[in-house]
């Protein structure tokens, strides 16, 4: 291992870093040419794959066979050669992926379903250059000079090295247009151990996120009034054409024009919240030096309301209702971010087993029914004790309390939270 100046390891460090890019329209339609002659690719791939018997399933064969799709198709030349040699390489690791169990097999991909995306694999063709406080220009294959939001001190021209640059970017176009997502990679000296105190915390509805200290970190709607006047009034405008559309007729430009405005708006609510997450989870990473979070299981949180025809779910309306508002929160997020926010910052994420740390008392441990009187406040109903205080406060003092006696797990620092199909073998050995 490398040593720094201070005696410290040094340690590589990888990451993503989005930024927006400024197109005009015809750049705008060459981008999306791309993605689409990109899509058709895997889409041949698959095909082709799907075709040929097993023992000529080889990427010496493959390769073969998408550079014979490049002369044979026009319009598949508009794709440059290193983003479909990038597609290749995505289908085959999504091939491991389905065979070390961590994923589903590939499928085709849909136009309406799949994200926009082009590959651009290779660093040294981007020349970044910073022109300007808030822009820097960069080379996109086949697309030409463009700029990009410049937000975050990137490794490029004189700063980069060997150790400190771009490997790569990756094009991606959501709702809100076409971004750039650059991979970055850092030498940085290992960091001291974090100082900080330890502190629990309970994640919820009517309180995002609240410490055993007492703090809370809260958010007001992320789209104003007018904002959410105006998405009702455009999906019940799209609802109203699509109940008036006659069967197998194809939907109108005028309907797809409406689709993409609330998938416009849904966007921005989306990025205000990414963003309070961000800020939000820097100052915890920031203060604390062990974060204490519940073990939940989301996806069982938002199991479908309905239920099954044999056992009908009751009050479907309202928990579907709080499904919303438990997807809304993204607490999944909000967990990845801490944890390799902590471990940049020398910090750690613990995580504490969740059942009954909303219902048992923070003072003398006992669980007595009746003891939430409401949403808010929570009343301890041992007759030796009688402490009350705010519910979420009490129960982010029993998550500390947890970690404290030994309860908690603590996972691996900084690695990702890798999602796993049932009977998963771990992406790496541990
Ligand atoms: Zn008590």
């Amino acid at each position: 291992m490398l040593r720094s100046v201070s005696g410290r390891g040094l340690e590589t460090r990888q990451f993503g870093h989005r930024a927006r890019l400024a197109l005009n329209p015809a750049e705008v339609l060459k981008a999306d040419d791309q993605a689409h002659a990109a899509r058709t690719m895997w889409n041949l791939l698959h095909a082709w794959w799907q075709m040929i018997p097993k023992e000529k399933q080889t990427l010496a064969n493959a390769d073969a066979a998408i550079r014979q799709a490049r002369q044979d198709i026009d319009f598949l030349a508009v794709l440059p050669a290193q983003a479909a040699q990038a597609v290749l390489k995505t289908y085959f690791q999504a091939w491991r992926n389905c065979w070390d169990a961590r994923a589903d097999a590939p499928n085709f991909k849909g136009r309406f379903r799949c994200a926009m995306a082009v590959d651009v694999p290779q660093g040294r063709d981007l020349n970044i250059r910073r022109v300007h406080r808030r822009w820097g220009m960069v080379n996109l294959p086949k697309i030409g000079r463009v700029r990009f939001r410049w937000t975050k001190d990137l490794p490029v021209g004189k700063g980069a090295t060997r150790e400190n640059r771009i490997t790569g970017a990756r094009l991606v176009k959501d709702a809100l247009g076409w971004h750039i997502a650059f991979r970055v990679q850092t030498l940085e000296p290992q960091p001291e151990p974090h100082q900080g105190p330890p502190v629990g915390i309970d994640v919820g509805i009517t309180v995002p996120l609240a410490l055993s200290d007492g703090g809370t970190y809260e958010h007001g709607e992320w789209l104003t009034r007018q904002e959410q006047a105006r998405l009702l009034d455009l999906e019940q405008r799209a609802a109203g054409r699509k109940k008036h559309r006659k069967p197998g007729e194809r939907t109108s430009r005028r309907l797809h024009h409406t689709y993409d405005q609330i998938a416009g708006l849904r966007a921005k609510a989306k990025r205000r919240a990414s963003d309070w997450q961000h800020k939000t989870t820097t100052r915890i990473a920031d203060t604390y030096g062990v974060v204490v979070v519940e073990a939940l299981t989301i996806t069982n949180m938002v199991k479908s309301p309905r239920g099954t025809v044999e056992q009908p779910g009751r009050n479907v309306a309202q928990k579907s209702g709080l499904n919303r508002s438990i997807s809304g929160e993204a607490w999944g997020r909000t967990v990845t971010m801490l944890t390799y926010k902590l471990a940049r910052r020398g910090g750690t994420l613990a995580k504490a087993p969740a059942p009954n740390t909303s219902r048992c008392c923070s003072a003398c441990g006992f669980t007595t029914p009746g003891s939430r009187e409401t949403q808010a406040l929570f009343v301890c109903k041992n007759p030796d004790c009688g402490w009350s205080g705010n519910a979420d406060h009490n129960a982010a003092r029993n998550i500390l309390h947890l970690y404290r006696t030994g309860h908690a797990l603590v996972p691996a620092a900084g690695r990702a939270v890798v999602r796993r199909a049932r009977r998963a073998k771990p992406a790496t050995a541990r």
